[in-house]
């Protein structure tokens, strides 16, 4: 039977938990659809449950982890009264509130919900290699994000995977770091913007390796170096490096919301003022309208302002 509420939240990581705060506590008993998990860098919770030290969210003086951080914010929004349910969206149909949202099957005629408001916090995914034993690396010298990891790195050598304006980008701020930084692209141009390029090629930390692949990752429990092929000689040589940056793009966790939403053609929700998307009463935070911060700080932010949107969009329905 299909169960009615003010305000459905779709994702948990840190902008679906700070909206599942605020809104709980403004009286909205909000319903957080968590996700579930289908691998190990899939899980509810999002990308944070991949983190380890995080050193840079405010009020932890002394860092706390990821996971912990998470935990932290699911209780809290229970302990206000958010339902959640580690489900997966499957299905919406935006067309007019209450909008419907399937979590099982999404070809049954009636929907698992129907919410008055829907605050869209469903995350981007950071692209990996697909390399063995990448995933159980992440945190442990193998890291998806420069701004976070980068200071564990001080004075030591470390490689960037990527050709992109975020590889460059990450590569720039970890030479603040590191000793030396390895670009590892695999053709013999950048896809960076021109200025990005440039100062790339003139920062003396940065050594380019061009037509190169990383194939496999050397460290037991800890990253300590990559094997690189080279794709015109097909020639692998060893890399030593304490940490791997993979900076290959992202994928936004749009899917459900193509034709429905406005979505830029990189694949994230459009967002005008505040988290209000194209559709009346459906509102975006995190990481799934945000190409460009990508923090959990900033994230939980706009799950604040998501929620207190919704809240004045009900209120002004007189919901
Ligand atoms: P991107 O532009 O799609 O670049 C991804 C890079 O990763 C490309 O160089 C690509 O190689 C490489 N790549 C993709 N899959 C790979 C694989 N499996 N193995 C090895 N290399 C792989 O992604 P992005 O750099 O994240 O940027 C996304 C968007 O945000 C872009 O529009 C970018 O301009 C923008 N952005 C702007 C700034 C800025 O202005 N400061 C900063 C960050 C991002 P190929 O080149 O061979 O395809």
């Amino acid at each position: 039977m299909t169960q009615h509420c003010k305000v459905l939240i779709a994702g948990s990581g840190p902008a679906g938990l700070t909206a599942a705060i605020y809104a709980s506590r403004a009286e909205l008993a909000p319903i957080v659809i968590e996700g579930e998990p289908s691998s190990t860098s899939d899980q509810p919770g999002g990308q944070l449950m991949l983190t380890t030290e995080i050193e840079n969210f405010p009020g932890f003086p002394s860092g706390t982890t990821g996971p912990e951080l998470m935990a932290s914010m699911r209780v809290q929004a229970e302990r206000f009264g958010a339902r959640i349910s580690t489900a997966k969206v499957q299905r919406v149909d935006l067309a007019s509130s209450p909008f419907k949202v399937w979590v099982q099957d999404p070809e049954t005629p009636e929907p698992t919900y129907r919410c008055d408001a829907l605050i869209v916090a469903t995350g981007a995914r950071s692209l990996l290699l697909g390399l063995p034993g990448e995933n159980e690396l992440i945190g442990h010298g193998v890291s998806t994000c420069a701004t976070c990891d980068g200071f564990f790195f001080k004075n030591q050598q470390i490689a960037v995977v990527g050709g992109g304006d975020s590889a460059i980008e990450e590569a720039l701020f970890l030479t603040r770091f590191a000793d030396k930084v390895t670009l590892i692209h695999r053709r013999d141009k950048l896809r960076a913007s021109r200025i990005m390029q440039e100062r790339a090629f003139s920062n003396k930390k940065i050594e380019i390796r061009w037509n190169s692949v990383v194939t496999r990752l050397h460290g037991d429990g800890r990253l300590d170096g990559v094997e690189i092929c080279d794709t015109l000689t097909d020639e692998s040589s060893d890399l030593s490096v304490t940490g791997l940056f993979v900076a290959i793009g992202h994928q936004p966790a749009t899917e459900i919301f193509a034709g429905q939403l406005d979505i830029d053609e990189l694949g994230y929700i459009v967002t005008g003022s505040g988290s209000r998307t194209s559709v009346d009463g459906v509102f975006a935070c995190g990481d799934v309208q945000d190409h460009v911060y990508r923090q959990a700080i900033t994230a939980a932010g706009s799950g604040c302002v998501a929620a207190i949107d919704a809240e004045h969009w009900l209120a002004n329905l007189g919901s």
